[in-house]
């Protein structure tokens, strides 16, 4: 049921940038009546789920799974009228491929409990049965800690407390590393312990919900498009190429926002839900002097790295995950049966340890990527046609150790301003899930009148 009672008053409630998190603000604020408008600087709106042409070739910010414990996003999607089994499609195997061995795992404790509890018991070849066995007390201690300390737990890399654990070299290689590197880039020297438990956290009390999909079509086409219309649908617009040079600030409230074309915008509030660094650079200029602010400023971020790639022949026999232990993969998949459709090949990784590779050329990432592809005995990725090097240098807060105590509340100490983005205090981590969590509750801030 589509909101009619839009609030009459002058100032709408402007949002900086469209991805999940200003969208689902957004969404929840429109609903309710209020005047909204997101500003987006890209010429398309997603942000971290966008798909555009890169030079002649269909790209993505990075291939994307979609966790089956996720709440808040598929509630969203639903009462904005997508379909979730129309846009995902639901992975029943997912690959550990290091290049001494490979392990297979079932994914689906509902609809394939036998394979996904062989895979759990088998792939000896990948771990032995001590190996496994090793891995009980760390995930036990770990969870344990997670609820209790959780700050202490962001305070020591994974590798430290696995090894402290007593986890075996091997399971930390071929287990989890995939883990971690492979889901959060980092190296297991960096990669936060608190980060590594907070992402099956959710899934302790639904362990039937751990399944993850593929999107099938590009995330700005079946996600963020429709999310939009949905929008603007209950009254609020979405309106891209409109960068924000500065916040607007009169007697230390935020009153608008000026873009970088000079223009100004008078606003009820301002929600910040732009990248991380953007989102210092607007609110650090003027309140950087407030300790708040000076927390946040010190939340520290990482680049990414992706390769995509088109081919003749396809990279494996199926669209699903696989991780890549030992190589310069951390994950990877084929995708041409399902985001990016086409009779031949079509792939995308994401790269480990992007500190080292982010400023590398394009033909240096390149020749790394098809290295480890052939380490893990892939060698279709020399049926490469075209590849593309996405990268980013401030997108994400960095998940290593000591970064938790720095990611900002949504509701701030400043009179008008809100903030929203998955690096904002949530506990869902650097995710779609994480990113729609922040938007909500940077909306529930604005309805419940928090000043
Ligand atoms: C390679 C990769 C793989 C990923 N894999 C997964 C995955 O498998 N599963 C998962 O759940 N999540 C994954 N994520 C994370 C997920 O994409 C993010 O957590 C989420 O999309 C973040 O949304 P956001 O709204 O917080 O930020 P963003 O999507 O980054 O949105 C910020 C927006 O603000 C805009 N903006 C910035 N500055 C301005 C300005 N001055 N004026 C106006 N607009 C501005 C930007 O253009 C952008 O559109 C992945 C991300 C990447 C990059």
């Amino acid at each position: 049921m589509l909101h009619t009672n839009q609030d009459t008053s002058e100032q709408p409630t402007i949002i900086i940038g469209s991805g999940l998190a200003g969208l689902s603000c957004a969404f929840e604020l429109a609903d309710q009546g209020k005047k909204v408008i997101v500003l987006e600087a890209a010429p398309y709106i997603g942000g971290r789920t966008a798909n555009w042409n890169e030079h002649g070739m269909g790209v993505e910010s990075g291939f994307h799974k979609f966790i089956g414990y996720y709440v808040a996003l598929p509630e969203l999607l639903e009462r904005a009228g997508i379909v979730l089994d129309e846009i995902v499609h639901w992975e029943t195997t997912t690959n550990i491929r290091h290049p001494e061995a490979e392990g297979t795992f079932g994914l689906d404790l509902l609809k394939a409990p036998l394979k996904t509890l062989a895979g759990a018991l088998g792939n000896n070849d990948l771990l032995s049965p001590l190996d496994k066995a090793s891995l009980a007390p760390f995930f036990a201690a770990g969870f344990k800690d997670y609820l209790a300390n959780p700050e202490e737990l962001d305070e020591i890399p994974i590798k430290e407390y696995a090894k402290k654990h007593g986890v075996t070299d091997k399971a930390l290689e071929r287990l989890i590393e995939p883990l971690s590197s492979g889901i959060f880039f980092l190296p297991i020297e960096q990669y936060s312990t608190y980060a590594f438990f907070g992402l099956f956290a959710p899934a302790i009390p639904r362990p039937h919900l751990i399944r993850i999909g593929a999107f099938k079509g590009g995330m700005t086409q079946v996600m963020t498009e429709p999310l939009s219309r949905a929008i603007e649908e209950r009254g609020g617009q979405v309106m891209t190429g409109k960068p924000v040079a500065h916040l607007l600030v009169e007697n230390g409230a935020v009153t608008g926002v000026q873009l970088e074309d000079g223009t100004q915008m008078q606003a009820e509030q301002v929600v910040v839900a732009a990248n991380i660094r953007r989102s210092q650079l607007l609110v650090g200029e003027h309140f950087s002097d407030q300790e708040w602010c000076q927390n946040f400023l010190a939340l520290e971020m990482m680049p990414y790295v992706t390769a995509q790639f088109e081919a003749t022949e396809k990279l494996a026999g199926a669209d699903h995950t696989n991780f890549g232990p030992g190589t310069q993969l951390g994950s990877f998949s084929e995708q041409s049966r399902t985001t990016f459709q086409r009779p031949t090949g079509r792939a995308s990784i994401i790269l480990v340890d992007p500190d080292k590779l982010i400023d590398l050329p394009d033909e240096e990432v390149w020749e790394l990527t098809r290295n480890s592809l052939h380490a893990v005995d892939l060698p279709n990725v020399d049926t490469m046609t075209q590849y593309r090097i996405i990268r980013g240098k401030e997108n994400f807060y960095r998940l290593s150790a000591g970064n938790e105590k720095h990611r900002p509340q949504q509701i701030t100490p400043v009179p008008g301003l809100f903030l929203a983005g998955d690096y904002t205090k949530q506990p869902l981590l650097a995710t779609m899930e994480g990113a729609v969590i922040s938007g909500q509750r940077a909306a529930r801030g604005i309805l419940k009148g928090h000043k």
